[in-house]
């Protein structure tokens, strides 16, 4: 069994070599009276919130970290081989926490969701169909309180959730503006998704004054995935009443100090609702989630661009490639196509 293993605790910018690439064995048969079922993983998901499981938490956090000289683990697409769960059969499909490994023996499987194949790609439950259109969705519709002609912002937007909101916007009606860190991401951002404008915050040496351009009479609605200079930026350029969902920051999560915010006073004189979310606690809108995003996607009305890297091996690269914004779309990596 190929397996991808986090070496030690990760200090600064991760590395490829803090996790190793390793051989191990394993009975492709789950154990006798064990409600355990056995996979097959197929497509795993890089997201950014597996560094922070990379370090030792200084006050407890939502996900336990990742033990040193363990197999790491995060989101993914597999097939059952064996189970002794009552749920699950051999050859059904699932998506939900799994091992970056080719095989894994799944102990709590009430936590995977099972689904039928249809003519979209298995690899989209790791992104649009998963975890990352489940974040978008919850972020957009529950804590953005958004409405028609609105303006929207959204930080890391061509990413797995970024593309998603900029998206979700446009039905509603609203003006969207996205950054990202490539003129390639911001064509994509004007050109696929269809947002009304889009910046290379990397090209901006001032993001208020870049900020000021598109939105010369503030920003209703931030969508926040980066924090940092730009949160403090957004901040000077927010409406009265603007509402920002903080979905991540990731310009922090490599940081052993995080910066400071300086314009967070805004909040009280704009009276801004600021509001975190985690998509754990919105996973009971997950059916009704599907459905929405199901119909969009038959109808052409949500597009979704990923970027798949071959090979567990490869893994680790694609994963770090999240923090310098190496991906184009949702970053997957293929560990084996059936
Ligand atoms: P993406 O697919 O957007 O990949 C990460 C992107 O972040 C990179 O491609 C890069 O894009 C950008 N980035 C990396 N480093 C920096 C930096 N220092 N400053 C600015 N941008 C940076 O990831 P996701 O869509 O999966 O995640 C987006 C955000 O949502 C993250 O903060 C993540 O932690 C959060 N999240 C939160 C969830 C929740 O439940 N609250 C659930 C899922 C995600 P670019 O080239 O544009 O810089």
């Amino acid at each position: 069994n190929k397996q991808i293993i986090l070496r030690d605790y990760v200090s600064g910018f991760p590395k490829v070599s803090d996790m190793a690439f390793k051989t191990s064995t394993i009975q492709l048969q789950v154990p006798q009276g064990s409600k355990a079922v056995l996979v097959k993983n197929l497509y795993l998901s890089c997201d950014p919130y597996m560094r922070t499981r990379m370090k030792k938490h200084e006050f407890p956090n939502y996900v336990p970290p990742f033990t040193p000289g363990s197999v790491i683990s995060g989101y993914g697409v597999a097939k059952v081989l064996d189970s002794g769960h009552p749920d699950f059969k051999e050859g059904d499909l699932v998506w939900g926490m799994t091992g970056w490994e080719e095989y894994s023996l799944i102990t709590k499987p009430e936590t995977l969701f099972k689904f039928q194949p249809t003519d979209v790609p298995l690899s989209y439950y790791t992104g649009i169909l998963g975890m990352p259109g489940l974040s978008a969705y919850a972020g957009f519709y529950e804590v953005c309180y958004p409405k028609e002609g609105e303006c929207v912002f959204v930080s890391a937007a061509s990413g797995a959730v970024g593309q998603l909101v900029g998206q979700f916007a446009k039905l509603m009606g609203c003006y969207v503006v996205g950054s990202a860190g490539s003129n390639h991401k911001v064509e994509l951002l004007k050109n696929k998704f269809g947002f009304d404008e889009a910046f290379n915050y990397k090209e901006e040496n001032n993001l208020d004054a870049a900020l000021k351009r598109y939105f010369p009479k503030g920003i209703d609605i931030y969508f926040e995935n980066v924090g940092g200079k730009m949160l403090d930026a957004v901040l000077l350029n927010m409406k009265v009443h603007g509402r920002i969902a903080a979905c991540g920051m990731i310009s922090q999560y490599n940081l052993e100090q995080p910066e400071g915010v300086h314009n967070l006073v805004s909040v009280v004189f704009k009276r801004i609702r600021m509001q975190g979310f985690l998509v754990f606690d919105y996973f009971h809108l997950y059916p009704q989630f599907l459905d929405f995003i199901m119909k969009h996607i038959k109808e052409g009305k949500i597009v979704y661009v990923e970027d798949t890297v071959e090979g567990l091996e490869n893994g680790p690269a694609a994963l770090i490639g999240l923090f310098t914004g190496r991906n184009v779309g949702k970053q997957v990596v293929v560990v084996a196509r059936e």
